[in-house]
């Protein structure tokens, strides 16, 4: 008995160990998706070092799940929403502390984070959004080197709480579709501003 009980104590140690080596993407979470994401994946794991700043470099592109660049902010798909549609706005540069945006970033950041919200309002229609940054590594940011607000559609009933404390959720739409959406869209806007 007393052996059976180590050995789960064992077990349960390892889980924890296993969940504490995060990935460098925002808050990793246990989410399924279609198997036909696994060769994205796959191609996604090459990138070192910041996949924001890899993003910021590179075109618009789904490899770096970017979709939309101003001037200095950017608008990339989480590649673990919480909810389908889910977009993370953030400055272009490296930076991970809103006090040391300049007062341009910090307003094309601002401006972004509201293009952002319609394109995800007039695309997904939810009931509602959560609008959030974790601040710093303790506040539970993922990549808290380089600030990033999360939009998160919302309808009634989808998930319990806030989902940051949610372990594991069904994701409907591929990022493959979600990135698809949001391009045409902010293709559209691209002639129009
Ligand atoms: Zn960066």
């Amino acid at each position: 008995m007393a052996k059976a009980k180590s050995l789960k104590k064992k077990k349960l140690k390892k889980v924890g160990a296993k969940k504490s080596t995060s990935d460098s993407w925002p808050s990793k979470k246990n989410i399924f998706f279609r198997p036909d994401r696994s060769s994205y994946v796959r191609r996604e794991n090459k990138i070192k070092g910041c996949v924001f700043c890899a993003a910021n470099q590179n075109e618009e592109a789904f490899e770096t799940l970017c979709i939309y660049k101003t001037e200095l902010s950017m608008v990339v798909l989480n590649k673990f929403p919480y909810n389908s549609g889910h977009l993370l706005i953030l400055p272009r540069r490296h930076c991970g502390d809103l006090l040391n945006l300049t007062a341009e970033e910090y307003a094309d950041l601002h401006e972004t984070l509201r293009i952002g919200l319609k394109a995800q309002k007039e695309i997904y229609n939810p009931a509602a959004t959560n609008i959030g940054m974790n601040h710093g590594a303790a506040a539970g940011a993922g990549l808290p080197e380089h600030l990033h607000y999360h939009l998160i559609p919302r309808w009634a009933g989808d998930l319990n709480f806030f989902p940051l404390i949610a372990e594991t959720k069904v994701v409907i739409e591929t990022l493959e579709q979600t990135y698809q959406r949001y391009f045409e869209y902010f293709n559209s806007l691209r002639g129009s501003l």
